[in-house]
């Protein structure tokens, strides 16, 4: 079992029931999945240096207790390429949350990497009263919110079940290469449907687990986004 107790308890200690992204984040890194290069920084001088360690171009994001869909209230700024852009960026994010809710807890600023874009998926979890945690995977974007193209499993799943999920999608040929385009990297998701099975399985604290986006390319995948609630 992967110990994310230090993770846990602290959130437990703010009374917090949510997640805030670098600590979600870190959770999923440790059960094996991979995410995009963050750091927190506490003012614009540390959000700076760590532009600078992690090498533009950038994104900076809200870190918030206060504020759970980040890009709604203006709290995410992507494509940043040198010193004044992240500065401009940044005195964006603080002054739209304070726009947003002016007793907003602000715990810092998130640096990370710019990715490129691959193809979007989304893996998710959540409780079933009957049957414990499931897990969902679907395609990122309007398959997901408009066509609701998603396939679910009980947890803990199998390979085979991770494949399934997969394959059992309508858009399924968007991974595979359609139209040209490269086919994706499908055991690194099979690897991610399962890392995620497996924390949902050991750790049910976890009432909601949302990985959205994810980027996946022809090599490898990157969580560019990650939210857990817990239970209480
Ligand atoms: P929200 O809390 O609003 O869901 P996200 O962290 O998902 O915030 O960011 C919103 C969008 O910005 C993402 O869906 C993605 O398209 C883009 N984005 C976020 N982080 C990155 C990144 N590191 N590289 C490239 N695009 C990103
Ligand atoms: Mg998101």
């Amino acid at each position: 079992m992967t110990d994310i107790s230090d993770i846990l308890e602290k959130a437990k200690a703010e009374g917090r029931n949510y997640l805030l992204e670098p600590e979600a984040k870190e959770i999923i890194v440790r059960y094996g999945i991979p995410i995009t290069k963050i750091k927190v920084g506490g003012d614009l001088d540390e959000v700076l240096k760590y532009a600078e360690e992690i090498g533009y171009p950038v994104v900076l994001k809200i870190v918030s207790p206060d504020i759970i869909h980040k890009s709604d209230i203006g709290g995410v700024k992507i494509n940043l390429k040198n010193k004044a852009e992240v500065e401009k960026a940044y005195k964006e994010i603080i002054s739209a949350t304070k726009r947003f809710k002016p007793d907003a807890r602000i715990v810092g600023v998130l640096v990370q990497e710019f990715v490129p874009q691959g193809t979007e998926i989304i893996i998710g979890v959540s409780k079933d009263p009957q049957f414990g945690p499931t897990i969902m995977f679907g395609l990122g974007g309007i398959f997901v919110e408009i066509l609701e193209d998603v396939s679910f499993r009980i947890v803990p799943i199998t390979k085979r079940d991770a494949k399934e999920m997969i394959s059992e999608i309508k858009g399924y040929k968007v991974l595979t290469g359609a139209r040209g385009k490269e086919p994706c990297d499908i055991e690194a998701i099979i690897n991610a449907l399962l890392c995620v099975s497996k924390l949902a399985w050991e750790h049910q604290e976890i009432k909601e687990l949302d990985l959205n986006p994810i980027e996946v390319y022809s090599k490898g995948l990157k969580v560019v986004d990650a939210r857990i609630v817990l239970e209480g």
